[in-house]
């Protein structure tokens, strides 16, 4: 059995009750998470997982709100008595990015290093590996297939099936709609897919024009799309996560989505937890 569990379902925007994006994905011997966005190591705390315990990070990409809270989570590892390299698996650029973050930091933490005397600097080991176009990775009982999606003008943006036990689990990551969701994410027990919800956001300023508002709607799925792909990947459950804005009507999107996909899609919320 797998258990995922929603640890952030927001966007850049702030919202106390939706986080950034990152999701835990566990079994009784293994626990990845999926991106790390903004408030992902309270949610851990919330759950009582420590970020000592976790196998591997999987990042969709590297836009800020999938991975702003990196060091915030290697270094409260450490803290909490991590003794093992991390694993981190994402898009081509990810080296140099873990590398820049750790080197913002570098001499901070020689300092604390040297001061605080831990026995262990295990936890600042970064071991990074990059995505090919798709492949498989085995981590521990579960088996994580990597798959590209079109989150454009970002150069590299992947989606991901958990495998375990003919169960699977299929993320879409950031994508507008596309074809490779469709085709991995058939017959899933659990599809957790990123939402714009429709006329949800309406006034315009200087700062969030008509323009803005109709590129960042271009690269992610809307509302009134998101139910046909779960229909067409024939998924047991759609869960919708990644919710831009993170306030909107919740009676109103089920029912948009619920036309398409022929049942009612689960609306993510933080710290909620599905078995599969
Ligand atoms: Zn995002
Ligand atoms: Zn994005």
């Amino acid at each position: 059995m797998m258990e995922l569990t929603l640890l952030g379902t927001g966007c850049p925007k702030v919202d106390y009750k939706r986080f950034g994006p990152a999701n835990l994905i566990s079994t009784k011997m293994t626990n990845i998470i999926v991106d790390c966005g903004s408030g992902i190591t309270q949610r851990l705390d919330q759950i009582n997982i420590s970020s000592a315990e976790i196998d591997a990070l999987f990042l969709t990409h590297l836009h800020s709100d999938h991975v702003v809270d990196l060091y915030q989570l290697i270094i409260s590892s450490w803290h909490s008595y991590r003794t093992k390299p991390w694993k981190v698996y994402g898009p081509k650029g990810t080296k140099k990015f873990v590398s820049k973050i750790m080197n913002a930091w570098q001499e901070e933490r020689i300092q604390r290093i040297n001061y605080e005397n831990r026995s262990s600097t295990k936890a600042f080991n970064i071991i990074v590996k990059e995505f090919s176009a798709s492949g498989i990775i085995n981590i521990k009982d579960l088996k994580i297939k990597y798959f590209e999606v079109d989150h454009k003008p970002v150069p590299f943006a992947y989606g991901f099936c958990f495998l375990k036990d003919n169960k699977k689990l299929t993320i879409s990551g950031d994508t507008r709609p596309c074809e490779n969701i469709m085709k991995f994410g058939q017959l899933s027990d659990v599809l957790l897919h990123e939402v714009f919800i429709e006329d949800e956001i309406k006034e315009t300023n200087k700062m969030r024009t008509s323009k803005t508002l109709h590129n960042v709607k271009d690269y992610h799925t809307p509302s009134s799309i998101v139910g046909k792909i779960a229909n067409i990947t024939r998924c047991k459950k759609l869960v919708l996560t990644h919710l831009v804005p993170t306030k909107f009507n919740e009676k109103k999107l089920k029912k948009i989505v619920k036309k398409d996909f022929g049942k009612n899609p689960i609306i993510g919320k933080d710290l909620l937890k599905i078995k599969i």
